[in-house]
């Protein structure tokens, strides 16, 4: 019979042993291996039959033995430090608390987090870096608060049916059963937060916290009695439902958070954030709210509250993949915003003009949730140096007349949480070379001199681990699929710890083609079969439940493994989430990345493998276009300019191939008569020394500290001054500038000096008639832009200087004029332009306007010599 109502009874511990409920509570755990050894010793077989789970762990953990642990003095002593070291780990000044004008504090929103296996709240990298995000924030004391979203059944966890087609089930999730406290008032009731609906409705919900050790994560949970069925399914699963349920929940994690905070920092006196970074478009209904606070509390107007708001915003855009971008219907748009539920304060037309595609390609039915998340933020960023330039390439159409260059996104590399994903052995061996703490990032020469045995020893260790821990999996999975344990007797001898070991695990979209290496099957099972040089595969990767395609391609590489003459060389393994992932980057000997370049903005388990002392083999995309040198990793290259996908997939599984059997399986049974690897162990140092300070979150941290959330708060807090007096002259002074643009205008360019016989090291002087229709010359800047020319006369990475004004002309005109030094040979050329200038820019392509000369003057092509 199927119980009506579940939920968990929390126990009631001895009193000596009731620390042990402010550890679990704290998911430090997760990343602390004292404290995870303490859960372990409080009943080892019961900690293994849990997952590592410490809330299941203690709530199944029998009378008899929580009363042995009472009287067990060592057993209390290591929790009371364990404790104590916690309360030191939340309190003690880290790197944050050494700096000056920081944020006091910021919020980070994002749809999903990855913080332990125990907490299932993400589908994949966007929620795992995040989990890394905070983590590494704790570790350093950024104050940061999480905000996100309580789904009561997660993503989905997954099985194979015996045909090999993925399962998809959504076990429930009780809040009471995972490692949460709920938001309280003084008074013990639970804290609501609302979010107002068309007919008058209103989506309440409650707001769990995790801590993520001194990083407090609101997590907003529409499952409350108040609400309708359906509004209590608004959080039910994360990225499940159409598109009305996708929007309401972006409503109440973007909105609804806000204001989730805002009860925080009353409750608890938390320090208000100054900087809100949105982690996707998912959350950017963060800046609508914050714009109607503005309006509602401070009494600004709609375009004042945008520059007040836009200043402290930072938004993360994480793929160039369409499909992963939000966009929603205008009308459903008009639906939720407008109607009976618009707020006056802020109309759905100014919100649909923040979301609208205005570029060419753009659909004007859509709403585009990324778009409005460029425009509610000043500063914005990709999770690469690639991605960067590819988001200015595919955004760019937001600042017209701009150069891709110029377009206002940057780029910061992501990076991973060491430990996070690093094996304890690992670790250690790295820590007894360092002098200072890992996430500090220096002194990473040293891991040269670790003993290539010693290495070469916890590599073995850790591949064999997983070699276990996959035939565990394994028989599972069978067991699952409907073999009796008669037939699984195989599964003992499947993968061997001394064969070189390939992970390959994500998300199942297309771009990331999970099937590439099955383009040539004949020529990979030679690869795996070879009698000298084996190579052994392990796979994971769920694919969305909706993705029939990518369904497909996970029961392609099943039925492939499932081949007697290769299985025991290359497995399957369902339900591909930290733990797993945990267990692949620390045992694999190479990591395996194939994507459609540049469809992957960064791919961080590659990161995680490389840390662990795995060796990259992968396409030049995200971060291995970055940070591949040669000698750290292979990389497979991209046959990108390829009209034909088809063709395409050939040249670059070839190359794939091709690779492993020359260089990859050669290098690592190249061995010394000692039995080791040289040159490969050398390619893994070199992998520790030159990548690991690079890879951790705690880099990508301290970039995201100086980069934005430092310049974010300086110019919220600017305009916040006395009143928002700078946030209303900036509103003021942009709808003057946009108003008198159209006048502004590039009349005149001359030239002279050296371009009559140009040479490297001359001069030029350039000057030009401007009219600016109105505007002060305080308004603008007139800038030279020069430099290189490309065939058809576009300058290739320009550099700008600034003229300056000579004289006033009558009629309003004014002449400007200033020096070039042609400091490069070859083709050179140059010209004018006007752009709207204001100290309060965070760039000169802020509003995305420009006048340009009157093509072609202006423009002298010389050949320098
Ligand atoms: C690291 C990780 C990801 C992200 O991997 P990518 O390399 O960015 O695709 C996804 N899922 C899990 C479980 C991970 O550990």
């Amino acid at each position: 019979m199927k119980a009506i109502r579940r939920f968990t009874v929390r126990t009631v511990l001895p009193e000596p042993l009731q620390p042990l409920e402010e550890l679990v509570l704290n998911l430090r755990w997760s990343w602390h291996p004292e404290t995870l050894e303490l859960f372990q010793s409080v009943d080892p077989e019961l900690w293994e039959a849990t997952r590592h789970d410490p809330m299941r762990l203690l709530g199944e953990v029998s009378a008899e033995r929580l009363d042995a642990l009472t009287g067990d003095r060592r057993f209390l002593r290591a929790l009371g430090d364990a404790v104590e070291e916690l309360r030191e780990y939340v309190t003690a000044p880290r790197w944050y608390q050494g700096l000056s004008d920081v944020p006091a504090a910021i919020a980070y929103f994002s749809p999903e987090y990855g913080i332990a296996a125990a907490l299932p709240q993400y589908s994949g990298g966007l929620g795992i870096l995040a989990g890394d995000h905070l983590k590494t924030a704790s570790d350093l004391g950024v104050p940061i608060i999480g905000v996100g979203l309580l789904y009561r059944h997660g993503y989905f966890s997954q099985s194979l049916s015996a045909e090999g087609w993925q399962q998809e089930h959504y076990p429930p999730i009780d809040p009471d059963g995972l490692p949460l406290t709920l938001l309280r008032e003084q008074d013990g009731t639970a804290v609501r937060v609302s979010v107002g609906l068309p007919d008058g409705d209103r989506l309440n919900a409650q707001v769990w916290i995790a801590g993520v050790g001194r990083v407090p994560l609101l997590l907003l949970d529409s499952n409350v009695e108040e609400n309708s069925p359906a509004s209590r399914d608004v959080t039910d699963r994360l990225y499940g439902g159409g598109t009305d349920h996708r929007l309401l929940q972006e409503m109440l994690l973007g909105i609804g958070g806000v204001r989730a905070i805002r009860q925080f920092c009353r409750v608890t006196g938390h320090a208000a954030p100054e900087v809100f970074h949105t982690n996707e478009g998912h959350a950017g209904f963060l800046g609508l709210e914050r714009i109607r606070e503005y309006i509602d509390e401070q009494g600004l107007s709609f375009d004042e509250a945008l520059e007040a708001a836009r200043g402290g915003t930072v938004f993360t855009t994480h793929t160039p993949v369409p499909a992963g971008i939000d966009r929603f219907p205008r009308e459903l748009i008009k639906k939720y915003f407008g109607t009976d539920n618009e707020a006056s304060s802020v109309p759905s037309e100014r919100i649909l003009a923040l979301g609208a595609e205005t570029y060419e390609e753009g659909d004007p039915d859509v709403f585009n949730m990324a778009v409005m998340g460029m425009r509610l933020a000043q500063r914005v960023n990709g999770v690469s140096v690639l991605h960067g330039a590819v988001s200015r390439e595919m955004f760019g159409g937001l600042w017209p007349g701009f150069d891709t260059d110029e377009v206002p996104i940057g780029s910061i590399t992501n990076g991973v949480h060491a430990e996070t994903w690093v094996a304890p052995e690992m670790v250690d061996l790295v820590r007894q070379q360092l002098t200072g703490v890992v996430e500090d990032g220096e002194g990473w020469d040293a891991v040269a001199r670790v003993p290539e045995p010693e290495i070469w020893r916890i590599r073995r260790a850790l591949r064999e681990r997983l070699v276990l821990d996959a035939r565990r999996r394994l028989r599972e999975s069978w067991r699952q699929r409907g073999a009796s344990d008669a037939e699984l007797t195989w599964i003992d001898d499947v993968l061997d710890p001394d064969v070189l070991t390939f992970g390959f695990a994500r998300r199942v979209p297309s771009y990331k083609r999970l099937t590439l290496m099955l383009r040539d099957q004949e020529r990979l099972k030679s690869i795996l079969l070879d009698p000298e040089r084996p190579v052994q595969i392990i796979i994971a990767g769920k694919a969305h439940p909706a993705d029939e395609g990518g369904k497909r391609l996970i029961q392609d590489i099943v039925r492939f493994t499932d081949d007697p003459a290769v299985r025991h060389r290359i497995v399957f393994l369902p339900d591909y989430d930290m733990a797993l992932g945990q267990s692949l980057v620390q045992g694999c000997d190479v990591w395996m990345n194939n994507p459609l370049r540049p469809l992957e903005a960064c791919g961080t388990s590659g990161m995680k493998a490389a840390l662990n002392g795995g060796l990259n083999l992968s396409i030049r995309d995200g971060w291995w276009d970055e940070w591949s040198d040669g000698n750290n990793g292979w990389a497979i290259p991209s046959a990108d300019r390829a009209a034909d996908p088809d063709r395409r997939d050939d040249v670059e599984a070839n190359a794939l191939y091709e690779l492993i059997e020359d260089h990859v399986a050669a290098l690592f049974y190249d061995r010394a008569t000692d039995g080791l690897p040289r040159r490969w162990l050398e390619m893994v140092k070199h992998t520790l020394t030159t990548l690991g300070p690079k890879v951790l979150a705690g880099r990508m941290l301290r970039d995201y500290v100086r980069d934005l959330y430092a310049p974010a708060a300086a110019a919220g807090r600017r305009l916040a001054t006395d009143e928002h007096t700078a946030a209303k002259s900036l509103a003021a002074w942009k709808l003057r500038v946009a108003k008198l643009w159209p006048g502004v205008t590039v009349e005149h360019v001359e030239s002279s000096g050296a371009t009559q016989s140009p040479q490297l090291g001359g001069t030029l002087t350039v000057r030009a008639t401007v009219e600016l229709g109105g505007l002060e010359p305080s308004d603008v800047a007139v800038e030279v832009v020069y430099g290189r020319v490309g065939e058809t006369d576009t300058l290739v990475d320009p550099s700008y200087v600034e003229l300056t004004q000579v004289e006033n002309i009558e009629g309003g005109r004014l002449r400007y004029a200033g020096e070039v030094t042609l400091d490069r040979a070859g083709a050179f050329g140059y010209s004018v332009r006007v752009v709207p200038k204001h100290d309060l820019f965070a760039s000169r392509a802020e509003m995305g306007v420009v006048a340009l000369p009157p093509a072609p003057t202006g423009m002298t092509n010389g050949d320098l010599r």
